[in-house]
C-alpha cells in the first residue's frame, strides 16, 4: 500500500505489494556502507536470514536481482557441465544463461507445469558428465512446488556434484533446510516472497561450493563468492549495497520474527487454500498436479477459455488491482493468484471478490 491514492494494488506474483511499514523503514536516513552503522545493520539481520534459510553458513547480500546470483552461481561453480532442471519460464531461462556464460549445459526438460522427477536427475548424474545442477524450488511461472528434499537426496549421492537452488518465491513461505538438505547454493530475491522492492538478492554457499569456486579463475568480480565471503567476515558487502532496501529487509525480518516463522508458513497455507477453493468453486483447474502445487501462488488453468486480458482490465479499472495474466508462452492460457508476502484473509478476500465481479462482467 503506497501513499498514492491512485496506486494499483499488486496481486501479481512479483513484485508483490509492499506494506506501509516497509516503505516507512526504507526512508531511514542513509548511512555509509563502510560505517559501524552498516556493520550493525548486517549483524542484526544475519541470524534472521540464517533462520529462514535453515543454515549456520554465512548469508550474503547481493545488490542485484536474483538473476545476478543465478548467473553468478554458474560462474562460480560450473567447471565441467551443468544439468538444468527445466519446467517453466525461469528454469528454462537458466540453461540459456549458462550457455551465454560459456558453460557446457544440458536441459532436463519437462512440459511447463510438470514437477521435476528426482529419478530423472539421478539417471542424468549417473552418467558422470555433470558437476552442477540448477533447480527451482517454486517455479513461479507455473505454480509448481518442486520436490527439493528428494532432489537434494539424489544430488548428495554424488560427491562432486553441487546443487544450486532458487527459492525466490518459496523463501519464508515453506520451511527450507539448507544445511540439513546439503544444498550448495541457496538464493532468493527481494520482490517476491519477502515483499520488498526489487534489487536485492540473498544467498548462501556451502563449504563445498566455496572450495569449487576457489578453483575457477573466470568468476569475475561482481558475483565472486569469495569477495562476498571476505567482506562478510567484517559484515560488509563487496560494493555499495542498496542500503534502503536492506532497511526494508530489516523491517520485514522483524515483522516475520514477530509473526513467527511457523505462523507465517501457516498463514500462507491458509490463504493458498482459500485461493484454491475459489478456483474449484468457479469451475477452473490447476496447471500443477495435486501434491506439487505452490503455497505462494496459484496458477489457474484457463479451461473455461475466458478472456484473461479483459479480466485484467476490469480488475485494474474497476478495482485498482493488478492481476497476472499468465507468463510467457502460457499467457492467456493461465492466470495467477499470488498470496505471497504480507497478504491477509482480508486482502485476498478483496481480490477474490473483484475476480467474481470481473467474471460476471466478461
Ligand atoms: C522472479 C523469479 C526469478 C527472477 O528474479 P529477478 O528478480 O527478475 O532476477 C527467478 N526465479 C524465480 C523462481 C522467480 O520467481
Amino acid at each position: 500500500m503506497s501513499k498514492d491514492p491512485n496506486a494499483i494494488r499488486l496481486h501479481i506474483p512479483g513484485p508483490v505489494e509492499i506494506s506501509p511499514g516497509t516503505y516507512e523503514a526504507m526512508t531511514t536516513a542513509m548511512i555509509g556502507h563502510r560505517s559501524k552503522d552498516f556493520v550493525s545493520l548486517y549483524e542484526e539481520i544475519h541470524p534472521h536470514l540464517q533462520a529462514i534459510m535453515g543454515t549456520e553458513q554465512p548469508v550474503f547480500l547481493s545488490t542485484s536481482s536474483a538473476w545476478g546470483i543465478m548467473e553468478g552461481a554458474l560462474r562460480n561453480l560450473v567447471a565441467k557441465k551443468v544439468l538444468c532442471c527445466c519446467s517453466g519460464a525461469f528454469s528454462d531461462k537458466w540453461v540459456d544463461v549458462a550457455r551465454r556464460c560459456g558453460k557446457d549445459a544440458e536441459a532436463l526438460q519437462y512440459e511447463w507445469g510438470t514437477p521435476i522427477n528426482p529419478a530423472d536427475v539421478d539417471a542424468k548424474l549417473a552418467t558422470g558428465e555433470f558437476d552442477t545442477v540448477t533447480f527451482i524450488h517454486n517455479e513461479t511461472s507455473t505454480g509448481v512446488l518442486n520436490p527439493l528434499k528428494e532432489v537434494a537426496e539424489v544430488v548428495r549421492k554424488y560427491d562432486d556434484v553441487l546443487l544450486v537452488t532458487d527459492t525466490v518465491s518459496s523463501f519464508s513461505v515453506v520451511p527450507i533446510e539448507f544445511d540439513k538438505l546439503g544444498v550448495d547454493v541457496l538464493l532468493t530475491g527481494s520482490q517476491k516472497a519477502l515483499a520488498l522492492p526489487p534489487g536485492l538478492a540473498i544467498f548462501s554457499a556451502s563449504e563445498r561450493a566455496m572450495e569449487r569456486s576457489a578453483k575457477l579463475d573466470d568468476r569475475g568480480y561482481y558475483f565472486d563468492f569469495h569477495e562476498f565471503k571476505k567482506n562478510w567476515e567484517k559484515f560488509m558487502t563487496p560494493s555499495t549495497p542498496c542500503i534502503s532496501t536492506i532497511f526494508g529487509l530489516r523491517h520485514q525480518l522483524l515483522t516475520i520474527a514477530e509473526e513467527g516463522l511457523e505462523n507465517r508458513f501457516a498463514r500462507h497455507e491458509k490463504l493458498n487454500d482459500i485461493a484454491k477453493a475459489w478456483v474449484v468453486d468457479n469451475g477452473f483447474e490447476f496447471l500443477a498436479p495435486e501434491g506439487f502445487r505452490s503455497k505462494s501462488l496459484t496458477c489457474v488453468k484457463n479451461n473455461k477459455d475466458i478472456n484473461v486480458a479483459k479480466l485484467q482490465t476490469i480488475l485494474r479499472d474497476d478495482h485498482k488491482l493488478a492481476l497476472d495474466g499468465g507468463y510467457g508462452k502460457i499467457k492467456g492460457k493461465t492466470f495467477r493468484i499470488s498470496n505471497m508476502g504480507d497478504e491477509t484473509e482480508e486482502t485476498l478476500g478483496n481480490l477474490l471478490a473483484a475476480l467474481d465481479d470481473g467474471l460476471a462482467k466478461l
